[in-house]
């Protein structure tokens, strides 16, 4: 066995871009267009997504983070409205209800899939209830055919939070169709990226023009929609709006990345069998859970650390695989967790399945560009933890 347990010279990140020289010619071509911004490649680019998960509008944003704020703003979240959201997210999930002023309502998770549980939702909404923004933890999509059916009958939008699961499936359909609004991200951790950058998807259209409205300035030049018309230079700013508009420069490279999904979802499920196979029958170890419904895209492998594994706890662990430059990481803090949250009011104890979830796991390296034997080796780190000797006499064999 060529991988022992001496550190890997170089840190195995948790995540990382792949990038080839189509995408690197696709940026240079916008470089020497007529455009940088608002030119061609973001239609472009907004409609390949689009295409992609069978929804018939795509609104391109800086970044993930503005987009939700931007979905936010059309579902018309403002002050007094509540918005029931996961604490196992990305603290983006929830700012952008603060953004508008409303109250992010924290429902616990189901401890097998890790996302908002369905059977404890219902029990959050209240008369002030406008919407609730599910996330689809580690690429597996939430039970959105659940969320869809509570949604409707006390007529709620639902935003959902896909920066993980783009090109994921739920019921044999694309993530990107069971949601009011779907938000992707394309950060480089992410599937594909743009370097920074987000779209939303919708089926509406009254979200669709909202949303293009908030991304630059709350503002029309569409005469249709003015409501009085000084001259051909007139602009009518109609909402609060912003510059959360995203260059042609990062959209040339998200067409061209786009045409590599497909691959890097299929490289990331082939490190995940790897994992799986090779992780199992581990006492202690738990691996992820995958829910008949949904077939996931992967952005992260996470799994939990029982006792049983070994007298290390989750924080010992993680140091030593981090000793031997494995770029584990912890996804995530239960968001109410975080000071500024705890200001607000929020406080210890209120999702305990999220707070026994974050005690005890570590997120392991995936990404399309790892190798078979960067996945062996952190196999082998993780068996050499474990304290029950057999399991580490048999790593010999399986890892030929
Ligand atoms: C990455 C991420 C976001 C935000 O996306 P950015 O493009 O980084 O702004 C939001 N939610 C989740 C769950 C994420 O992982």
């Amino acid at each position: 066995m060529s991988q022992s347990y001496q550190p890997r010279s170089s840190l195995l990140p948790y995540g990382q871009q792949w990038l080839d020289e189509a995408d690197i010619e696709s940026v240079i071509d916008v470089l020497r267009s007529d455009f940088l911004t608002q030119g061609p490649a973001i239609q472009a680019f907004e409609q390949k997504v689009a295409n992609y998960v069978g929804a018939k509008y795509g609104v391109a944003f800086t970044n993930g983070t503005a987009a939700l704020h931007g979905a936010c703003f059309a579902a018309g979240i403002g002050a007094g409205d509540e918005v029931v959201t996961t604490p196992l997210t990305f603290l983006a999930s929830s700012n952008c209800v603060l953004y508008q002023g409303g109250t992010p309502i924290f429902c616990d998770i189901n401890m097998e899939t890790y996302n908002i549980d369905p059977l404890q939702l219902e029990r959050k909404i209240t008369p002030s209830t406008k919407a609730i923004i599910a996330v689809d933890f580690s690429g597996q999509p939430a039970e959105m055919d659940e969320i869809s059916r509570i949604a409707h009958k006390h007529g709620l939008v639902v935003i959902e939070d896909a920066a993980h699961s783009l090109g994921a499936e739920y019921e044999g359909r694309k993530v990107g169709t069971w949601a009011d609004m779907t938000m992707f991200s394309f950060h480089p951790v992410k599937h594909v990226t743009t370097g920074e950058g987000g779209v939303i998807v919708t089926d509406d259209e009254g979200f669709y023009r909202k949303l293009i409205q908030f991304r630059s300035h709350g503002m029309t030049r569409d005469p249709k929609e003015m409501t009085r018309n000084d001259g051909p230079w007139y602009y009518e700013m109609q909402a609060l709006g912003y510059n959360y508009r995203m260059t042609d420069i990062q959209a040339a490279l998200g067409v061209s990345q786009m045409d590599k999904l497909d691959q890097f979802v299929s490289r990331r499920r082939e490190i995940v069998e790897i994992y799986n196979k090779n992780l199992s029958n581990i006492p202690g170890l738990v691996l992820p859970y995958q829910h008949p419904k949904a077939n996931s895209s992967w952005h992260l492998y996470v799994v939990r650390f029982l006792p049983e594994f070994s007298e290390d706890n989750r924080k010992k662990i993680f140091d030593k695989l981090r000793a031997l430059n494995i770029g584990v990481n912890v996804h995530y803090i239960p968001v109410y967790l975080q000071p500024y949250y705890e200001e607000l009011g929020y406080q210890k104890g209120l999702c305990p399945n999220a707070e026994s979830y974050y005690e005890t796991t570590i997120t392991l390296p995936l990404f399309p560009k790892m190798t078979d034997d960067d996945a062996w080796y952190v196999i082998s780190a993780i068996k050499a933890l474990s304290n029950k000797s057999e399991v580490q006499s048999s790593y010999a064999t399986t890892s030929e």
